[in-house]
C-alpha cells in the first residue's frame, strides 16, 4: 500500500531532523549544508518555476467562471472581509498573550547582528499600494511581482467575459487549458515534496543549534501559543460554526500543504500544493479557490500579523518602554499593514516589524534582538498563514452555495493522496 503524501512528508521532516543531529555529532554537517541541501534547492526552484504561470492561469480561468460583475464584487468583499477579520483576531490574540506573559520585561539580551535592508523595506511599504498597478505587466511577470500579476490577471480574466464570441470561448478555453497543464506539472513536483522537505530541514537543523533559543524562550512560547490558539481554536470555530465544516477533516485535507509551508517558510512556494489540496482533497471549486488562494498567499497572513504584534511589544518591553493603550492600538493597525505588505517568502515578516517600530517610536535595532530565533517562528507562522487561506477558501466556497465540499461535517472523509 502506498503511504499517503502527508505521511511521507512528515516522515521526511523527522528524518531530516535526525539526520542533521547525526551529522552534527559525527561532523559531517558541511556535507548536509553544501551537498544534500542541493535537493532542497532543486525542489524550491521547481516550485518557483511554476508560480507565475500557475497564478495567472488559475486566476484568469477562475474569474472567467465567476461571471457577472456583481458576483465578482460579492466574492471580493467576502474575501477581503475574511482576510481582515481573521488577521485582526490573530493580532488581538497575540496582544493579549504578550500583555499577560510580558516576555520582554527584564530580558537581558545583547544586541544580535542587524538584518540588512531595514530602511529599504520601510520605504517599500509606502509604495506597495501604488505598485499593485503594474506599469508593464510583462515586467511584473518577469520579476515575479505577485500582487501586480494578480491585479492584471483579475482585470484580464474579467474582460474575457465581456468580449464577443468566438473570442470569449477561445480565450476561456485557452487559459483553462494552460491551467490544466500547470496543475499536471504541479502534481509532478508535488511528488518530490518529501525529498525536498528532507533536504531543507536537514540543512536548517545542521546550521542552527538549539542553544540560541534559551534566552528567548519566553518570547518564543508567547508567539507559539498565540499561533496555536489561532490555528486550533479560533479558525476551527469559524469553520465549524459559520461553515458547518469539520475542522479535522479540513486539516487532514490540507496536511501536505501545511507541512510544506512549515518546511519551506514560504506561502508563495507552497501555493501550488495549497491549490492542489484545496481542489482535490477539500473539494472547493476552482472558481473560488483560484481567486482566494493566490491573493491570500500574498496578503492574508494571520500568523505573520500575530507575530508582528508580539515581536514589537516584546521589543518595547525589552527596552523598558511602556506602550500606552493608544500606542498599542497603533501596534495593532500597523501589524495588520505589515502582514499585508510582507511577501510570502522566508523571513519577510521580520523586516516588516520596522514599520511598527517606526510608528510607535521604538529603536529599529530592536529587530536584532529576535533575529536568531526567527526561522523557527517563521515556519510556524507560515503554516498558520496557509491554514488561514485554506479555511477562508472553504468558508467562502460554502457561502457561495457549494454543497459538494468533501470536508463538510458529518460527510465523507476527504480523499487525501
Ligand atoms: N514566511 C512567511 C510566509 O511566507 C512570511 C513571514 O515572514 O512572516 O508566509
Amino acid at each position: 500500500m502506498k503511504l499517503k503524501l502527508h505521511w511521507q512528508i512528515f516522515i521526511a521532516l523527522i528524518a531530516g531532523v535526525l539526520f542533521a543531529f547525526v551529522g552534527r555529532s559525527f561532523d559531517f554537517e558541511t556535507i548536509i549544508t553544501t551537498k544534500i541541501s542541493v535537493l532542497g534547492d532543486i525542489f524550491l526552484r521547481a516550485l518557483r518555476m511554476i508560480i507565475v504561470p500557475l497564478i495567472m492561469s488559475s486566476i484568469i480561468s477562475g474569474v472567467t467562471s465567476i461571471g457577472s460583475a456583481q458576483n465578482f464584487g460579492r466574492l471580493s468583499l467576502k474575501t477581503i472581509g475574511y482576510y481582515v477579520m481573521t488577521s485582526l483576531f490573530a493580532i488581538v490574540t497575540g496582544l493579549i498573550l504578550v500583555n499577560i506573559f510580558r516576555p520582554g520585561v527584564g530580558a537581558n539580551l545583547g544586541l544580535d547582528r542587524m538584518p540588512e535592508d531595514l530602511n529599504a523595506n520601510v520605504e517599500k511599504i509606502g509604495d506597495t499600494l501604488l505598485n499593485i498597478i503594474p506599469t508593464n505587466p510583462i515586467r511584473a511577470m518577469v520579476e515575479g511581482d505577485i500582487l501586480s500579476i494578480i491585479f492584471f490577471s483579475l482585470l484580464f480574466g474579467f474582460f474575457i467575459t465581456r468580449v464577443s464570441e468566438p473570442y470569449k470561448t477561445q480565450l476561456t478555453n485557452f487559459f483553462q487549458a494552460i491551467f490544466e497543464v500547470m496543475m499536471k506539472l504541479t502534481h509532478l513536483i508535488i511528488r518530490f515534496t518529501p525529498v525536498g522537505v528532507f533536504a531543507i530541514i536537514a540543512k536548517l537543523v545542521a546550521e542552527t543549534g538549539v542553544d540560541v533559543f534559551i534566552p528567548l524562550a519566553g518570547y518564543m512560547v508567547t508567539v507559539i501559543s498565540g499561533l496555536l490558539i489561532h490555528a486550533f481554536i479560533t479558525l476551527p470555530l469559524l469553520l465549524s460554526i459559520i461553515g458547518g465544516i469539520s475542522p479535522l477533516a479540513h486539516f487532514k485535507a490540507m496536511s501536505a500543504a501545511l507541512l510544506t509551508a512549515f518546511s519551506t517558510s514560504s506561502s508563495s512556494a507552497t501555493l501550488p500544493l495549497t491549490i492542489d489540496s484545496i481542489e482535490n482533497n477539500a473539494g472547493a471549486s476552482n472558481r473560488v479557490s483560484s481567486f482566494v488562494l493566490p491573493l491570500g498567499a500574498t496578503i492574508n497572513m494571520d500568523g505573520t500579523a500575530l507575530y508582528e504584534c508580539v515581536a514589537a511589544m516584546f521589543i518595547a518591553q525589552a527596552y523598558g518602554i511602556e506602550l500606552a493603550i493608544g500606542q498599542q492600538f497603533i501596534v495593532v493597525l500597523t501589524a495588520l499593514l505589515a502582514s499585508i505588505g510582507a511577501a510570502g517568502i522566508p523571513m519577510a515578516g521580520l523586516v516588516m516589524i520596522t514599520i511598527i517600530l517606526r510608528a510607535v517610536g521604538l529603536p529599529l535595532e530592536g529587530v536584532g534582538l529576535i533575529l536568531s530565533v526567527d526561522r523557527i517562528l517563521d515556519m510556524m507562522r507560515t503554516a498558520t498563514n496557509v491554514w488561514s487561506d485554506s479555511c477562508g477558501t472553504v468558508l467562502i466556497a460554502r457561502s457561495e452555495g457549494e454543497t459538494d465540499l468533501k470536508v463538510l461535517r458529518g460527510l465523507n472523509q476527504p480523499v487525501t493522496k
